[in-house]
Formats: C-alpha cells, structure tokens, sequence
C-alpha cells in the first residue's frame, strides 16, 4: 500500500474472483462459466468490428439497447448496457442506496465488497437454516434491497409471485433483482419492470450467453432509474463498452436458436449430474442455475476440495463457518461433467 492511498480505502478487502489458471490441464468448474464457445454469430460480428477500434465506441450504446428492448419486450429507454454486470451492480451500490441496503448473507461475494468500497450502510439478513430468502424479512425494510435470483451459491430460485410481494411491500424502496443465472431455470421479473417503477433487474451476457470475457451485462427498469444509470456512467466512463463488444452482444441477442439449445444441454446436464451425486450420498437441492451447490455427510469441504484439486478439478470453496462443507460446483460439458462424477465417487467410496 503507498502512502498516497486514501486511507478510506485502506481497509478494503477486495473481491477475490475465482481462480483462472493459466494451465490448459485444469477442468475449470469454479466461476460458473459456460462450458461452449459463444454463437459463430458473435465471432464474426466480433471480427468485422475489429477494424473500426480507431473510433470511440457509442457511449449510447444505441444498437445493443435497441436489440436488448426488442429482446425482453421493452423499450429502449428501459434498458442500459455495462461492462459486466458488475459494473451496473456498482453503479447501484454507489448511487441508488441512499437508505442504506439489504442483501443475504449468502449470495454475491461482491455485494458486501461494493458495500465497503462505498461506504453504505448496510444490513445482512440471514438466510433460512435451508438456504432459502425469507421474503417477510425485507417487507418494510426501508433500504435498497439487492437479491440475487436465482442466487448463489445455492442455486435456489424465489418465483415471479414471490418477487412481486417483496416490490409491493416495498414500494417506496429500490429492489434490484440480480438475474445472472436466470436462463438457466429461474423465472425473469422483467415483465414486472412495467408495472413497478421500484424494480431494477440485472442481467449478463457471462452465462447463458457464453461471453463471459467480453465483459457484458444489462439492466431493465423504469425510465427514469436507467437515466440514473446513465447519469453515473457518463460522470465515470462514458465509453464503458468496447465497440467489439457490443456487436457481439447484438449478435448474441439475435442468435436466439444457439442460446436456447446451449442452455438446455446446461440443464439437461446439470441434472444428470444431480441425479448422480444424489446416489453418492451428496446432499445437492434443486439448482435452477449453471452451478450446484453440493455437501456430503462423512467428507468435509475442503477434503473434497482438496481432493478434487488434486485431479485437476477446480470448483469453489469457501472458508465460512455456514458454508464449510458446501462446494459449489459449476456445470461443464457432459466429458467434464462425467470425470467429476468419476473423481468423487474414488473420493467419497475409496477403495481399501
Ligand atoms: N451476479 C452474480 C450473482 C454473479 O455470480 C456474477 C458473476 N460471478 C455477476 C453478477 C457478475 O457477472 P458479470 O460481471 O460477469 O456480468
């Protein structure tokens, strides 16, 4: 640390992402990315954009908020584009918790680090001893609430009903729904943006899309929130986005066909390899997302960690009290998918 740093910032711990190994060796199960290249529509939409980067990008991102509003249904002036949706959940943390804001106390890593970095106050709610949100927590609450759905690292998701109580108890509060996985199960509440001016969602291009290096994410909401956005963006980095990037998110949109098919295998996967660690004793709830989280009875977290580690197998452990002896497990291709059935079933049935 120098001595010219802002000793605001001193104490920060920032955000430790998921391990990204140089090594080709490693079957990578740690950050939740998709295991299959992004739409050869992205690839080449990506190359014929190459050439023009002497140009500043369109700070108003007009073609991929026009292709965003035709996606979901709204309108343009309901949508903004970031770089991530890190970067939109920032802008959140930063700008629209004016009272404060509440979020559970497992979801996002980055929430409570956003929090830190910008000083809001904040109040962590416990979730249920099953891991699920208690919706009546938040009624009432009186602060920007930020909910992750379906969330992580469970995987469980809160239906569009359940949201529509948490936005109408809350009226006079922001709710900011995090929907980074939900194409992969979960039940969009964007159609609920119309009717709730309270409501922002979140979503990103890293998952059920594939690009998770192109840096892409959205948010949906009321006119007047995504201005908001706007404002803050444009006092930062008006060029937020790459030009490279947003042709591949308007090609991405448009390949409708590939998205569809590649979330399905996800799934179809995902739950193959529930139903086989379910037979090994794992202890594994229903995930509506591109991850599972996963505990056995008699081999703790970090033996299985450890273990997996060892066979070239990375996947996510936390040092947490609650969470010990969870591992979340990210959804890879059906080979990837069947070394990992292989490696803990020799871990958790050894042969004498
Ligand atoms: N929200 C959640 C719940 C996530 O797990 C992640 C990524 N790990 C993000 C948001 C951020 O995604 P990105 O910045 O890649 O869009």
């Amino acid at each position: 640390m120098s001595k010219y740093l802002d000793s605001r910032y001193s104490c920060i711990e920032p955000y430790v992402p998921g391990e990204q190994p140089k090594l080709e060796k490693f079957i990578k199960l740690n950050t939740n990315e998709n295991p299959y290249p992004p739409s050869p529509e992205v690839l080449r939409a990506v190359q014929s954009e190459a050439g023009r980067v002497n140009r500043y990008s369109d700070p108003d991102a007009r073609d991929l908020t026009l292709a965003l509003a035709e996606n979901f249904g709204v309108k343009p002036e309901n949508c903004f584009a970031g770089n991530g949706s890190d970067e939109i959940l920032a802008i959140c943390f930063q700008a629209l918790c004016p009272a404060g804001v509440a979020f559970p106390d497992l979801t996002y890593g980055f929430y409570p680090v956003y929090s830190r970095l910008y000083d809001v106050n904040t109040r962590v709610v416990p979730l249920m001893p099953d891991f699920r949100v208690r919706l009546e927590d938040y009624f009432g609450i009186g602060r920007t609430i930020v909910i992750a759905n379906p969330n992580a690292p469970t995987g469980l998701a809160l239906s569009r009903d359940e949201i529509e109580r948490l936005l109408a108890e809350n009226a006079d509060n922001l709710v900011v729904i995090d929907e980074a996985y939900v194409d992969f199960g979960g039940q969009t509440v964007i159609p609920l943006t119309e009717k709730y001016d309270n409501l922002l969602v979140i979503g990103t291009f890293s998952k059920s899309r594939a690009m998770a290096g192109a840096r892409l994410g959205y948010a949906v909401g009321h006119a007047e929130l995504i201005g908001d956005l706007n404002r803050i963006k444009n006092s930062i980095n008006p060029y937020n986005l790459n030009s490279m990037t947003m042709a591949a998110g308007v090609a991405a949109l448009r390949d409708r066909a590939y998205f569809e098919s590649h979330c399905s295998k996800v799934c179809k996967t995902r739950d193959e390899f529930i139903e086989y660690i379910r037979k090994l004793g794992f202890f594994c709830a229903d995930s509506a997302a591109n991850f599972v989280f996963v505990t056995h009875p008699s081999v703790d977290g970090k033996t299985l960690f450890d273990q997996l580690r060892e066979r070239r197998i990375l996947v996510r452990w936390w040092d947490n009290p609650r969470i010990r002896n969870y591992l979340r497990i990210s959804i890879g291709t059906d080979e990837e998918m069947s070394a990992v059935c292989k490696a803990l079933t020799e871990i958790v049935q050894p042969k004498n």
